[in-house]
């Protein structure tokens, strides 16, 4: 838009008027450089409620109005000034304009308050060639999916040489794998975006799965990742040669069954904890007749129109799912083993509004403030909510801020379900909020439950017939297609693949079904090897996932400029380290309400122990992935 545009002003005053002012202020602030817009009387309270965050930080009317009326005047004045560049910042001068969004924090969480806003400081600040020029050195990172294009992306702005090894025939992982309809995001995409490649053009607030996959797509392409990435290249084993230390690879090319082995100096795995599908082990399964297929594994080769369809589960995926299947279907027999809990989103299903888009879009630097003051929110937000207090003995929470929040909930549901006392007595969960995945919805999910070609069943599914499922009762439930979204097998970690380290030792047998890694990335005996979305970095109530990617791959450049500098010839942990690591782990899961005991969840190992999720603040993690702790490593220099 040229400065002398005249609609400036008239969609300027509309945009303020649907923008959040506390990431307008500073956004305004940072791009014209008058800080006193940060006035101490329109410092907003950005703590959360049970159900989220207040409304405009909480300030009144009269404190909106002069906040608006002050964002409009100084985007006005630079608007006619020719719309210059932010002045230039150095990262201790940000402080002011962040905490005028957090007030005063501890100072650990700069750097992660920086990369946020897109100051990439956390990217390797070495290259390969300054540091050993003379080391042959390779990386092959398994996966071309969030965290390892992340990987890739520092490895390449390192000059470490590396290959991607990826089974599918495109980058995005889960994003290119899940294309059910109806498939979106249910956490932000301004967060759930990396941090050194933020997006100001997004639609939605939770977008859906094409625009995640493109935006992978793109990044690998702006980067330049693709000719390192080699497609359809399934990882089946990986066994660390002592002598030579180097790791051999066997890779069978998916398109012709061809087998090869390449060699590495090192390892990256980013396959992710949740691709491989889970099915019931219903007796009779394989025997139905119709079409059956996962969630994950979407069949677009049968139209949906007049069948009658089966689904079986109601976690993420088939909450998405149903209600978008429903429109076409004859009729949807939906099986629930346990109700999820619902936070209410009015916007899940929304795109931005027009305002908001146009901030995004003419205000240089606006989608940062507002990506940060997101996260700032989700950063260590609503763990409070999450956990347990020993002496609440309540059931169905454990503590008095969890029952607060499913007080909150249950109305929520109440209110949903007003005129049908029969669902609503199946859909409020029994179990503590955040002892499982907490779902988002706008209300579309009792409107779908309440139609009349959607049958809520929640009797248990005793057997798979050839014509469809038996219940518990002895019911009999005759479809023409069965969906499973019965989830992954999360807590296998690394599963088919054969991974061999130190002295012959099988990773799979090391851990026997209890993956453990220190900080999540470092197996003892596996040198050289890291793992990305590792045991126990999974996030469900504060930070996001991609932030704790991006975290990993800190530490493994870390790790790797570790042993550069020492001329060493690998990095291996020692057992001791894990064993620490794993005592505050622990310790922390069982305080958390995803470790109460009774509730089953993805979150849990078969025995019960909470290997997936990360149950200590995301300042912990960040601190511990600035870099190896040189006492946790040992350092082969023998030549
Ligand atoms: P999930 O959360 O593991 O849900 C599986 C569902 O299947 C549960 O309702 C489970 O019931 C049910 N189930 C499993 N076995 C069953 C059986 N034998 N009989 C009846 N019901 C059975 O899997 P998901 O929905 O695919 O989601 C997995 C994770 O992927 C999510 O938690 C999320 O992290 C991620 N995801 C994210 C998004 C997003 O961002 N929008 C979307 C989809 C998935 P129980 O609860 O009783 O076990």
């Amino acid at each position: 838009m040229s400065h002398d545009d005249p609609n400036f002003d008239e969609q300027l005053r509309s945009a303020v008027h649907v923008a959040e002012l506390p990431s307008l202020l500073p956004a305004v602030a940072y791009l014209t450089g008058d800080h006193t817009l940060l006035r101490e009387d329109l410092r907003p309270g950005v703590h959360p409620t049970p159900l989220g965050l207040e409304p405009q930080g909480g300030l009144s009317s009269e404190q909106q109005e002069l906040g608006r009326t002050l964002a409009m005047r100084a985007l006005r004045d630079w608007h006619r000034a020719g719309r210059p560049a932010a002045p230039d910042y150095r990262p201790e001068d940000l402080r002011v304009l962040m905490e005028f969004v957090t007030g005063p924090v501890d100072t650990d969480y700069l750097s992660l308050f920086l990369g946020q806003l897109g100051v990439d400081v956390n990217g390797p600040d070495w290259t390969l060639e300054d540091v050993r020029p003379d080391r042959e050195f390779r990386v092959v990172v398994i996966g071309a999916g969030m965290s390892g294009l992340a990987a890739a992306h520092r490895l390449d702005e390192a000059g470490v040489p590396f290959t991607v090894l990826e089974r599918n025939a495109d980058v995005g992982g889960v994003w290119l794998e899940n294309d059910y309809p109806g498939c979106q995001l249910d956490t932000s995409n301004f967060c759930y975006s990396y941090s050194f490649a933020q997006h100001a053009g997004w639609r939605y607030q939770y977008s859906r799965r094409d625009s995640i996959l493109e935006y992978f797509r793109d990044f690998a392409e702006a980067q330049s990742l693709r000719h390192h990435i080699r497609f359809g290249s399934e990882v089946s084993a990986a066994r660390f040669d002592e002598d030579a230390r180097i790791w051999r690879l066997t890779v069978r090319d998916t398109a012709d069954g061809s087998v090869s082995t390449i060699e590495a100096h090192a390892v990256i795995s980013a396959v992710g904890q949740l691709n491989r599908p889970a099915f019931p082990a219903t007796p009779g399964l394989e025997s139905f007749t119709g079409d059956a297929w996962h969630t994950a594994r979407w069949n677009h080769d049968v139209d949906l129109n007049g069948k009658r369809v089966a689904v079986v589960g109601t976690g993420a995926s088939s909450f998405q799912v149903v209600p978008e299947i429903a429109e076409a279907a004859e009729a949807v027999v939906l099986f629930q083993r346990t109700p999820p809990w619902i936070m209410p989103t009015p916007n899940y299903h929304a795109e931005l509004a027009p305002g908001l888009r146009w901030l995004l879009r003419e205000i240089p630097g606006y989608h940062r403030w507002f990506r940060f003051l997101q996260f700032w929110v989700g950063v260590e937000g609503r763990r409070r909510y999450a956990l347990v207090d020993p002496a609440w003995d309540k059931p169905g929470s454990v503590s008095e801020d969890n029952h607060a929040l499913r007080c909150a909930l249950e109305e929520y549901l109440e209110r949903e379900f007003a005129d049908r006392p029969d669902l609503l007595a199946h859909v409020v969960p029994d179990y503590p909020p955040y002892a499982k995945r907490m779902l988002r919805d706008d209300g579309r999910w009792a409107s779908t439950l309440k139609r009349d070609d959607v049958e809520l069943v929640t009797e248990s599914i005793t057997a798979i017939t050839p014509q469809g499922l038996v219940t518990a009762n002895g019911s009999h439930h005759e479809v023409d297609v069965i969906i499973y979204g019965t989830g992954f097998r999360a807590s296998e970690f690394l599963v088919p693949m054969d991974v061999v380290g130190r002295g012959g030792a099988n990773l799979h047998d090391v851990w026997g079904g209890e993956a453990r890694a220190n900080v999540g990335v470092t197996v003892p005996g596996f040198p050289n090897f890291f793992l990305l979305y590792g045991p126990n970095t999974n996030l469900v109530v504060n930070g996001s996932i991609v932030l704790f990617s991006e975290a990993e791959v800190d530490y493994v450049m870390a790790c790797l400029r570790t042993l550069f500098d020492a001329d060493a010839r690998t990095i291996d942990c020692r057992p001791e380290a894990l064993e620490r690591f794993y005592e505050r782990v622990d310790a922390a899961s069982a305080a958390m309400a995803f470790g109460v005991e009774g509730v089953h969840s993805w979150y849990k190992s078969s025995s019960g122990r909470v290997s997936q999720n990360w149950p200590l603040s995301t300042l912990e993690f960040w601190q511990r992935t600035r870099g190896p702790d040189p006492s946790e490593y040992v350092l082969d220099r023998t030549v």
